[in-house]
């Protein structure tokens, strides 16, 4: 079965609104040939800029987080209304640094996933593990289990909107990237889990993309491996010259 790739830049809390503009105008015009399916998410600030220039193009919109609750009394969280209200149309859940420096837990980003899914958006669901945990042998427990977490209660449906990225947190903005045979074995055993959760069909259709110091020079390496459909950016995100390499990689 034949996924199509999707390449997605996470832009973190990076760039103001004139800078996050400059950036999606180029990416517009450097990637209107592209072949792949793509996403930028900008902060918060810089989403309504970047949504109107990105309008029309085959570049989708992306928010980097989204509220647990629907509205009400939660300062300085952001709802998935107000993302709905700004032309967002996939938000990115359960990113290491959420889990990790934001102490966000399983139970918190599966009630943001079900949340963001009943409002119509896709998930981009990321999971992985930390050094401790690989060097521990834990490597697959933990990303089943927090794939199993992620998605508990979501229908088969639902799934369809979803995309997990496997980020294995020591390959995050470290310059260290996961060999393409490790992050291969993690990705064909998440589609495994997802196999045995919502059948083959499902599992095969699922794009898993690898995330954690993808660069020009090697994203054409990992996206050649049979179950790395894509990736998440950071870093290189923030640049053309070294996203529009990666978006357009053969
Ligand atoms: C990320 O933030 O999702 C990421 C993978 O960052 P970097 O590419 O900088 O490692």
């Amino acid at each position: 079965m034949s996924r199509q790739y999707y390449i997605a830049g996470n832009w973190k809390m990076h760039k103001t609104r004139a800078e996050a503009a400059e950036l999606a105008k180029t990416l517009v015009s450097q990637l209107k040939d592209g072949k792949h399916k793509y996403l930028v998410a900008p902060s918060f600030t810089s989403l309504e800029t970047v949504a109107a220039i990105v309008k029309g193009s085959n570049i989708l919109l992306g928010a980097q987080n989204v509220a647990a609750e629907e509205q009400g009394a939660h300062t300085g969280e952001v709802s998935v209304l107000q993302l709905k209200d700004l032309g967002v149309q996939v938000v990115i859940l359960g990113h290491s640094e959420r889990r990790h420096t934001y102490k966000e837990d399983d139970a918190l980003i599966n009630k943001k996933v079900k949340l963001a899914l009943k409002h119509g958006f896709d998930v981009i669901l990321c999971i992985g593990e930390t050094l401790e945990e690989r060097e521990a042998g834990q490597a697959e427990v933990v990303c089943e289990s927090q794939t199993l977490w992620g998605l508990s209660s979501v229908s088969a449906t639902d799934l369809a909107k979803v995309t997990i990225a496997y980020e294995p947190v020591w390959a995050i903005g470290t310059g260290k990237t996961a060999s393409p045979e490790d992050a291969e074995a993690i990705h064909a055993y998440i589609r495994k889990v997802i196999a045995r959760l919502y059948g083959e069909d499902a599992a095969q259709k699922l794009v898993i993309q690898y995330g954690g110091s993808v660069k020009p020079d090697n994203a054409a390496q990992l996206m050649d491996k049979e179950n790395i459909d894509g990736a998440l950016v950071g870093g290189a995100a923030l640049k053309p010259d070294t996203f529009v390499p990666i978006a357009k990689f053969a």
